[in-house]
């Protein structure tokens, strides 16, 4: 049984953040603002993934009201919801991303992505496909004021229920 998901997120674009996505670290002036490290595309992944389980969305299991998760490794949050999908008895079958971001560049560091978040969500490399574009100038993304991430997931049920 093949289930699909899919997830969205924007974070906004500050001076002085860390520019942290898919779990690497990237060189930039800003990067996104947010109540964990900020990672769009992580928390895209984990709500493609949630959503595919019907498992609810990435607020629902970590508030950003939780002091818990202020600064939060969203490569931890990725495991977890990892661990989630599989108690539920679903394994991953791929996921397919976009990031959208006018700065930085982030096409040299999508091989670093892939195989980070492969090595969290306990999958091959294959598995998980990003892909970068810009917004060609337009709208809050090409204005450089935020980073939107998107995810498609695709998850196989083990036993049929
Ligand atoms: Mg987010």
């Amino acid at each position: 049984m093949f289930r699909i998901g899919f997830g969205y997120d924007v974070h906004r674009m500050v001076a002085g953040r860390p520019c942290i996505l898919g779990g690497v670290l990237i060189p930039s002036e800003t990067g996104p603002f947010g109540h964990s490290d900020a990672d769009v595309l992580t928390h895209a992944i984990c709500d493609a993934l949630l959503g595919a389980a019907a498992l609810g969305d990435i607020g629902r299991h970590f508030p950003n009201t939780d002091s818990r998760y202020a600064g939060a490794d969203s490569m931890v949050l990725l495991r977890r919801v990892c661990e989630m999908i599989r108690t539920h008895g679903f394994r991953i079958g791929n996921l397919d991303c976009v990031v959208v971001a006018e700065t930085p560049r982030l096409a040299p560091h999508l091989p670093a992505m892939q195989q980070r978040l492969a090595e969290v969500m306990a999958i091959m490399p294959q598995q998980v496909s990003i892909k970068a574009t810009t917004s060609e100038g337009l709208g809050f993304v090409g204005a450089e004021e935020g980073i939107v991430a998107y995810a498609v997931a695709l998850l196989m049920q083990a036993t049929s229920e």
